[in-house]
């Protein structure tokens, strides 16, 4: 009955580990989950507000599809802000979160055997997206020799004449690390040599950063001319902790914009009216908050990395944007817990689960075994609790 694409496809390994914490949950276990991306903070009050004001004023009805003018204009003036380059409305595209406009964006520019650049550590869900549009996922593979970061020569390398995109995230879900200045100009020169390549930016955590700056550093920033040959990604959902409200947009050339929202019109309509207008009070009115939950994040990180760096096999670096923990646990993979080898980082998942209840997401599901995505968007006191579980466990096993 069933397609061969719907027989192929997985759920979000992200989504399905969360689901399964979230279940054991619900059955009485004291479970910490450190496996989805979403902050544990609420939604800024000042958003609400605007979201229910919304609602009793009737926006409740289609808007639409590429999104409504007061909020496109707010994000093509906090784009300008943050990157320095000139966007107009036309050029910008408002749906339902930022995954659905990548893939959107995916939809409106591959044709079947066209070939998508994807640095590894990547989000679980691109390979799949570009599979699901009939294109070909091209890995980029990195390691810890070159901080988990595509470098130009490695992704020149992998250009055919099928490529048609370059995925870049930054700073990246699932490592936290961001490019510098000096990588994305050797990116940007030896893009230049490649006139028909694309590139999406994922920008969706380039507001979340440690390093004091107000963005994470970006291609825009150091190669304007590259404007027309990039779509930027971006999404309420992390900066403004709106997850569920489901609000993502794209800014790029007025065609490829003008398609995406065509695709839009056709599959999910619109975002919803409400959800926008609180979106935008977030853009205009939120900018103290989200510098308060950085400085929050950012304590966190710092207790979970030191933590964690004081058990035996797990070894973290320190994340400068994004709330991952990246963990390297190379030394805890072959070891034998409860008699079983566990010879994947996806048995030291499981196996973490089912013995202490702590959730976490295997590197392999994002094109690099031997690490766990380790989320700190939680409460400290809980960050605590998983590095002493995290100990009991690992002294469990057996060499
Ligand atoms: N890109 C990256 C890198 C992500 O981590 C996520 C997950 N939230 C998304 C895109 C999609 O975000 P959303 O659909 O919630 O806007
Ligand atoms: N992107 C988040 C994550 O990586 C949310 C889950 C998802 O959409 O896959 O955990």
């Amino acid at each position: 009955m069933l397609s061969k694409k719907a027989l192929a496809l997985k759920p979000s390994a992200t989504l399905t580990i969360a689901a399964k914490a979230k279940e054991l949950l619900a059955q009485g276990h004291k479970v910490i989950s450190l496996s989805v991306g979403e902050p544990d903070w609420d939604t800024p009050p000042t958003i609400k507000e605007a979201g229910i004001q919304a609602i009793q004023a009737g926006q409740t009805k289609y808007g639409p599809s590429n999104g409504t003018p007061a909020l496109r204009t707010a994000i093509a003036h906090q784009t300008r802000e943050l990157l320095n380059v000139e966007y107009s409305p036309n050029e910008v595209t408002v749906s339902t979160g930022a995954k659905f406009i990548l893939f959107a964006a995916l939809a409106v520019l591959v044709d079947p055997g066209d070939e998508v650049l994807i640095p590894a550590p990547y989000w679980v869900s691109y390979p799949t997206m570009v599979e699901l549009v009939d294109g070909v996922p091209v890995i980029v593979k990195s390691d810890e020799l070159t901080g988990y970061k595509a470098h130009a020569h490695q992704i020149e390398k992998l250009i055919t004449p099928k490529t048609k995109i370059l995925l870049l995230n930054s700073p990246n879900n699932p490592t936290g690390q961001m490019y510098t200045r000096q990588e994305l100009e050797d990116i940007a020169v030896m893009l230049k040599k490649y006139p028909q390549i694309i590139v999406l930016s994922d920008d969706i955590y380039n507001q979340l950063v440690f390093t004091g700056e107000s963005v994470a550093p970006h291609l825009l920033h150091v190669a304007p001319e590259l404007k027309s040959r990039m779509i930027l990604i971006n999404s309420a959902s992390k900066t403004y902790s709106m997850t569920g409200w489901r609000l993502g947009w794209a800014l790029g050339p007025e065609k490829v914009i003008k398609a995406m929202s065509n695709y839009q019109s056709q599959t999910v309509s619109c975002a919803s009216p409400f959800t926008q207008i609180a979106t935008l009070a977030g853009l205009q009115k939120c900018g103290e908050e989200i510098a308060g939950h950085i400085k929050v994040l950012q304590s966190r990180r710092d207790l979970f990395v030191e933590a964690l760096n004081t058990v035996p096999g797990w070894r973290s670096g320190y994340p400068q944007g994004a709330f991952y923990v990246w963990a390297d646990i190379r030394g805890i993979v072959g070891k034998t817990w409860r008699g079983k080898k566990l010879s994947t980082c996806g048995d030291v998942a499981a196996a973490l689960l089912e013995d202490q209840y702590v959730a976490a997401v295997p590197g392999g599901e994002s094109g690099l075994g031997g690490y766990l995505r380790l989320s700190f968007a939680v409460h400290e006191r809980d960050l605590t609790e998983a590095v002493k579980r995290i100990r009991m466990f690992t002294d469990s096993l057996d060499a």
